[in-house]
């Protein structure tokens, strides 16, 4: 009972997304990344990101500005939402 429950344990671990920073020896560094992002905590997990604003960052396309990352999670999950509804 325990014990199964220990194994479980170590597999939810096992199984946690991993850091895919490129560390020293060029491989990813495969910790295990932090809750709902990308990267461990020693390869910027906590980092809200760079800074945002006209001042920072590459704005020639305005591809990648905060409203147009923001627009596109949005068009995605009305596609995704609508999308699930079977017809009637
Ligand atoms: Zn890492």
């Amino acid at each position: 009972m325990n014990q199964s429950r220990v194994t479980t344990q170590l597999t939810n671990i096992r199984s946690a997304p991993r850091c895919g920073a490129r560390n020293r020896a060029g491989t990813p560094c495969q910790c295990p990344a932090m809750r709902g992002r990308n990267r461990c905590r020693l390869h910027g997990g906590r980092s809200t990101g760079a800074p945002k604003g006209q001042g920072n960052g590459n704005f020639t396309t305005g591809e990648f500005t905060a409203e147009a990352i923001k627009e596109r999670q949005w068009l995605t999950l009305v596609v995704h939402t609508y999308a699930k509804r079977e017809p009637s």
